[in-house]
């Protein structure tokens, strides 16, 4: 089984290392900016709400995004793995979807926390041009991210399931170092409910 969390300010390379990771251990890659995204270009009721939030660099509150990672995780193509891109953002975030996992017997078996310098964020940004790559929207996420979802950081360190990587290397080199630690996250699970069976615990 493949779960795993992708942590990370923005610009860092969340989407395109989660793309790559995705092809390879076969489970689907849910973002909530794709999501969002999507539902923008569509006009649905959940893109007409988001969008001034979006491109202000701001959260799209949490009442908009709870339940549909409710029901992303209730598909079936998320039976059998999920990669989280985007989410959670903030603590309130991180509580639920700790809830909801418990709720539905599954468990997140690592977190990578990418890690990227500033300078080397706001470059790329710029680079990728995206409606919410503008230089000031950039910097407000860039401080949404320090205080809103920065201190995950330390929630899932405490939890023991936090693994940093130095996002700030050549493509090809991170999408190693990502694939190891995943498949060594699989394996500790494996071994951990082998483990706990023939224990009993
Ligand atoms: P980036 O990582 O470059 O900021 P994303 O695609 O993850 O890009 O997010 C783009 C925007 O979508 C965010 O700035 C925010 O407005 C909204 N968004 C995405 N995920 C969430 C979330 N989990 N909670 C609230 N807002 C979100």
């Amino acid at each position: 089984m493949t779960r795993v969390i992708f942590l990370g300010p923005p610009g860092a390379g969340k989407g395109t290392q989660a793309q790559i990771l995705c092809a390879s251990a076969e489970v689907p890659h849910i973002s909530t900016g794709d999501i969002l995204r999507a539902a923008v270009k569509a006009k649905t009721e959940l893109g007409q709400k988001a969008e001034g939030y979006m491109s202000a660099g701001e959260l799209v509150p949490d009442d908009l995004i709870l339940g549909l990672i409710r029901e992303r995780l209730s598909e079936a193509d998320a039976a059998n793995g999920w990669l989280l891109d985007g989410f959670p953002r903030n603590v309130e975030q991180a509580n639920f979807l700790n809830e909801l996992l418990e709720e539905i017997g599954q468990t997140c078996e690592v977190v990578v926390n990418l890690e990227v310098p500033d300078d080397e964020l706001v470059t790329r940004m710029l680079a990728r041009g995206r409606k919410d790559d503008q230089e000031d929207v950039i910097r407000n996420r860039l401080e949404v991210y320090r205080e809103q979802t920065e201190p995950l950081i330390d929630l899932y360190n405490g939890r023991k399931q936090l693994v940093s990587v130095d996002g700030n290397q050549e493509m090809a080199a991170v999408s190693a170092e990502l694939k190891k630690i995943v498949r060594g996250a699989k394996a500790e699970a494996q071994t951990g409910a082998q483990t706990g069976a023939q224990t009993g615990a």
